[in-house]
């Protein structure tokens, strides 16, 4: 008798606390490496996509590019009964505005979103890239295919909005092609403006720019590395938030360096055979990349992409030199890779739009004592909370302890000085909110 207690117990333990939902591996299966095969080369085959190209040819140039996208989203909508609002989004940019823009010329974003049943204003935005380029930045006329920068990534966007669109989720998600990367950002910088001009709680923006790239430069060919970008804090915070890190820490703490660790569990938890890698900054050395301008204005957002470049099918003139294959051309894509990366983007958006909001106040308090207090404000939604916590030189929350449906709790004999510490809410379906780091101290 005590033993079938023991086995029932067991058995309830593990259906109640399960870390996993059979949804999230469906979504994975469903990521088509062969829709992403077909979208890449649509986009590659317009010709050029750069942002000062042609619009009015129904073949070729950016105009042709972006209606093809919208169209695309608008079938994935009409088999979900409507389930996404497809717009086009624009802003003028004047001639001269910086070195790459030669002409007056509208920047034209498409974006598609599909609400949330519980928390509409709450959004998670997927982005990838429209704009191609060659080797002279301002060369909007010779053949630009961009299939790996980016269309890889627009593909995934697409991708990832056909496959969640069969899904009903709490929060937004935003399936977004940005215009004007490679000119300075520009369309990445109007949305963010469009995003805060609309009151919209963006909980983050996962940017995919170059997903389908397994052999690098230097020699490596991987199909299970890539990397997560993220900045350390954000560019927007207060001195006085600066001040007080010096002495409560949070240097490599901020809200995108959250949403990476959580992209990073969820690919751990659900695609343990691919290797994500943190990288702790903004953007590969000097270079830049769409998830900046929301940071810029404060956004929690971070950049999925390959590990290993290959600069010679980066913005080159397509050509042969010393035997060399330069240009960004279809047939260095990797389109297995690219779905991969797709389903990384998809599943961290699933487990996102399907988690309550978190705690927007989080204490934390133990100095000169044996163990830490934490203490935060509940959220609705949430059936409880889960406290976080790690070595203060570890990339990853490694350490947690589902706390149930309370307001503060006490680690007995953690010593706050050793670890980090955050909470995250948990939804009644186990879906988790990005960890909080404290923002305030108790004594
Ligand atoms: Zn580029």
């Amino acid at each position: 008798m005590k033993r079938i207690l023991i086995i029932a117990f067991t058995i309830y333990s593990l259906t109640s606390f399960s870390q996993t939902d059979q949804r999230i591996y469906d979504i994975i299966n469903s990521v088509s490496a062969n829709r992403i095969e077909n979208d890449i080369t649509k986009l590659a085959n317009f010709g050029t996509r750069h942002t000062l190209s042609d619009t009015i040819s129904e073949t070729r140039g950016i105009g042709a590019a972006r209606r093809w996208i919208k169209k695309e989203f608008e079938k994935t909508s009409n088999s979900c009964d409507g389930c996404l609002d497809v717009f086009f989004q624009k802003n003028l940019v004047k001639e001269g505005d910086n070195q790459r823009i030669t002409k007056d010329v509208w920047v034209v974003n498409v974006v598609a979103i599909q609400r949330g049943t519980k928390y509409p204003n709450r959004y998670i935005i997927m982005s990838g890239d429209i704009d191609s380029r060659v080797s002279d930045p301002n060369n909007f006329t010779s053949d630009s295919p961009g299939a790996n920068d980016n269309a890889s990534g627009m593909a995934g966007t697409l991708e990832a909005a056909r496959v969640l669109s069969k899904y009903k989720f709490e929060n937004s998600i935003i399936y977004l092609g940005l215009s004007g990367e490679e000119q300075g950002l520009y369309g990445g910088k109007g949305f963010a403006q469009y995003a805060i001009d609309q009151n919209w709680d963006i909980i983050g923006v996962l940017n995919n720019d170059m997903i389908g790239n397994i052999k690098g430069v230097d020699g490596v060919i991987s199909n299970r590395d890539f990397r997560i970008f993220s900045e350390p804090v954000p560019p927007t915070e207060t001195e006085k938030e600066r001040k007080s890190r010096r002495f409560y820490g949070g240097e490599v703490d901020g809200i995108s360096r959250q949403l990476a660790r959580y992209t990073y569990k969820t690919t751990k938890t659900y695609m343990p055979e691919m290797n994500p890698l943190m990288i702790y900054r903004l953007d590969r050395f000097g270079r830049g990349g769409h998830h900046r301008p929301f940071n810029d204005i404060g956004f929690t957002g971070i950049r999925i992409m390959e590990a290993h470049e290959n600069y010679t099918q980066q913005h080159q003139d397509i050509r042969t030199e010393n035997s060399i294959e330069y240009g960004d051309k279809l047939k260095h894509v990797n389109f297995e890779y690219a779905a991969k990366l797709t389903a990384v983007n998809a599943i961290t958006m699933a487990n996102l739009a399907w988690a309550p909001p978190a705690p927007t106040q989080v204490g934390i308090g133990g100095i000169v004592e044996a163990s830490a207090k934490l203490k935060w404000d509940t959220v609705e939604g949430a059936k409880g909370y889960k406290i976080y916590w790690r070595d203060t030189t570890s990339p990853t929350w490694d350490y947690s302890r589902y706390v149930g449906d309370v307001s503060e709790f006490t680690l007995e004999g953690i010593v706050i000085d050793n670890f980090y510490f955050g909470i995250a809410s948990v939804g009644k379906d186990g879906h988790e909110s990005v960890v909080v780091f404290p923002n305030k101290i108790m004594r």
